[in-house]
């Protein structure tokens, strides 16, 4: 493949964008390539290369890259009418209605621009509705470029994570991790009434998808009851594409207090929401006094194509073909890394999929875990898989960055940039395309 208007862009972009990108993940090395479109279930890069594309922009794009007609119609009636106002509109209406039929948890929502604002704003509005102070996170989980979680460490020693974030603010941060019953229970047998609220994603998403051991939800639903602290789900990248449009807390059967969304509730474009019951919603300025507010929220454009996008999927089989497609990659790839287990586990559910790289011998990640091949990859709750962010985490990131991607780029299938974020299948993906990667990932192991 020639990348050399790829790499020209690159050298431009680093005089002009710090590390050359907007986003930290999307400076791939040597250089990244330059999209220039999008077709059905592939990129095309600057360089005419095309790609089948499992990034689709990082979750966002459940129906792909070509937008069926009703979508694109919504969105571009919107446009026509003008980009925004500045005051209500019936679309915005019309999605919050929709969310809240389909989302157990949902009863009102407040829709902000993105991911970080959603957590953010629920942050906030736990923390005002409490009239506490700290949060609960998992290790390995990722809510955002936001203060309050850019937190590493443990419960005795939390420390900001990021230059910049002073660290007063992990002072009020919790991390524990993910499905370890005791380090719960013993973080709210010492905290529990300053706990504002236990902040999670329902799978780790951003660590290759570690799901949820039985019964771990339940046992945060019970100490945050007990408690007075608010469950939140961080379903940024869960929801609408984990459990259909019910979202992973439909699937898992566990009604989160709080529920913040974004990616795919935009449909493409730039909006997230918080949404829950009207008696802690409504704590919100202007019906209440916990700040919030934004510009853009509930931007027409974004608000059309969210809607569009759901009903699309309602009114369609996609999530049977999404999931369908994800499931055959799974257990593909499970046959072909089969032999050379214990090094690999595949992990996610549902349209997400991840091959994880595990270094042999270096952790116990290799005595707590039976390979991918062995389980049911569509199961939720593997019996004998990475169980937190640590057993992922210590993955070897290098062959992937170095080895892995690149080689399975230079064979037309784009992956995501980091060995830790889980990958997605979506409604314009064939089976052609299946079989295609898995070619590619056999040439590789082969
Ligand atoms: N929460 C989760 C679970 C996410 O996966 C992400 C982004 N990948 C975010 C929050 C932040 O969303 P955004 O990038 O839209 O700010």
């Amino acid at each position: 493949m020639n990348h050399e208007t790829s790499r020209d862009l690159y050298d431009r972009a680093l005089s002009v964008l710090p590390g050359g990108v907007n986003s930290s993940v999307r400076a791939t090395q040597p250089y990244p390539a330059f999209i220039e479109r999008g077709d059905g279930g592939h990129v095309i890069d600057a360089d005419g290369n095309r790609y089948i594309d499992y990034v689709m922009g990082y979750g966002p794009l459940l129906l792909g890259h070509d937008l069926p007609e009703s979508v694109r119609a919504a969105i571009q009636s919107s446009m026509s009418d003008g980009p925004m106002y500045g005051a209500p509109t019936e679309i915005e209406v019309e999605l919050a209605e929709f969310v809240a039929r389909h989302v157990p948890s949902v009863e009102m929502l407040r829709f902000v621009n993105s991911g970080t604002e959603a957590t953010v704003s629920a942050v906030r509005l736990a923390r005002g509705y409490t009239g506490r102070g700290k949060i609960v996170v998992m290790q390995g989980g990722y809510h955002g470029a936001q203060e309050s979680t850019l937190v590493a460490g443990d419960a005795e020693n939390a420390r900001s994570s990021s230059p910049g974030v002073p660290q007063t603010f992990a002072e009020h941060t919790i991390p524990v991790p993910f499905n370890d019953s005791e380090a719960i229970e013993e973080v709210f047998e010492t905290h529990g009434e300053e706990i504002a609220a236990v902040l999670t994603e329902p799978l780790l998403g951003n660590t290759a998808g570690v799901p949820p051991v039985e019964g771990y939800h339940e046992q945060l639903r019970e100490l945050c009851d007990e408690s007075g602290a608010l469950l939140i789900f961080d379903e940024v990248m869960t929801g609408f594409r984990v459990g259909g449009l019910q979202c992973a807390q439909g699937k898992l059967g566990v009604t989160p207090d709080l529920t913040t969304f974004a990616k795919i509730i935009g449909g493409g474009f730039p909006a997230g929401a918080v949404g829950g019951p009207a008696e802690i919603l409504e704590s919100f300025t202007p019906a209440g006094d916990v700040f919030q507010s934004g510009t853009f929220s509930g931007h027409p454009v974004a608000m059309a194509a969210g809607l569009e996008t759901l009903r699309y999927a309602a009114e369609n089989d996609v999530y049977d073909h999404v999931n369908r497609l994800g499931k055959q990659l799974r257990t593909g790839i499970a046959d072909i890394v089969s032999d050379r287990a214990p090094g690999y586990t595949i992990l996610g559910t549902d349209s997400m999929f991840k091959l994880v790289f595990t270094r042999a011998g270096a952790t116990d990640i290799d005595e707590a875990c039976i390979p991918g091949y062995r389980q049911t990859p569509d199961s939720d709750c593997f019996d004998h898989c990475p169980k937190t962010g640590a057993d992922v985490e210590s993955a070897e990131t290098d062959r992937w960055d170095r080895l892995f991607r690149p080689a399975m780029k230079e064979e037309g299938v784009f992956l995501t940039a980091n060995q830790l974020e889980s990958q997605f299948v979506s409604d314009a993906h064939t089976d052609e395309d299946v079989e295609q990667t898995l070619e590619a990932y056999k040439e590789f192991f082969e």
